[in-house]
């Protein structure tokens, strides 16, 4: 993963994020506060706007992580933020990242959400897309995307254990997770960006 495809990356994510915009809301709307898809797509939107023009795999994710830390409120800022910057530390100093350094980078972020966010999969998050798409990973980026849409969908019988939509109890039972919905199209916009050289 060169620094071209992780520009690339960030603009399907954006891409992306603004054509799930409405439904991430909704899905919000339904058992958070409505505001993750405005959230999310002004956040990449952001993350675009401040992209140096260039700089390492690394140095970009930074980039994006700061925006994301600094520009994005509620909880899915920080959470992506955190994702991002570890990614980044895990991925420092390399122009060219094997499937390997990859695979490394994802882990670290995966780590971050766990800390940041303290949850565990299982608990109706975003890890829910996350660890499965980490533990498909060595079959490949696409694997890994479709395990992450597996796994969000695997959300809507979950009872939500952490977040505002915990409050809900067992109301929460029925609705997809926002934050791992959004996360299954970050595994697909990684996918689609790195199709060709995996
Ligand atoms: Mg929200």
């Amino acid at each position: 993963m060169n620094s071209a495809q992780t520009r690339q990356f960030l603009q399907l994510y954006a891409g992306s994020i603004h054509a799930h915009a409405q439904q991430l809301t909704d899905l919000d709307a339904a058992i958070g506060d409505a505001d993750h898809g405005s959230n999310m797509e002004r956040g990449m939107t952001a993350v675009l706007a401040a992209l140096p023009e260039r700089g390492t795999p690394a140095e970009l994710l930074k980039s994006a992580a700061m925006t994301l830390i600094s520009k994005v409120g509620g909880a899915s800022g920080p959470l992506y933020g955190t994702a991002f910057l570890r990614a980044a530390t895990s991925a420092a100093g390399k122009e060219d990242l094997t499937p390997q350094d990859v695979a490394q980078a994802l882990q670290a972020g995966y780590q971050g959400l766990i800390e940041r966010g303290r949850a565990q999969p299982g608990d109706k998050t975003m890890l829910d897309a996350w660890e499965p798409a980490l533990h498909a990973l060595p079959q490949g980026v696409a694997a890994a995307a479709q395990a992450a849409r597996t796994g969000a969908e695997a959300t809507r019988t979950m009872l939500a254990r952490k977040g505002r939509a915990s409050y809900l109890g067992e109301r929460s039972i029925g609705h997809l997770d926002p934050g791992s919905v959004s996360s299954a199209l970050l595994f697909e916009a990684l996918a689609q960006a790195l199709e060709h050289n995996t």
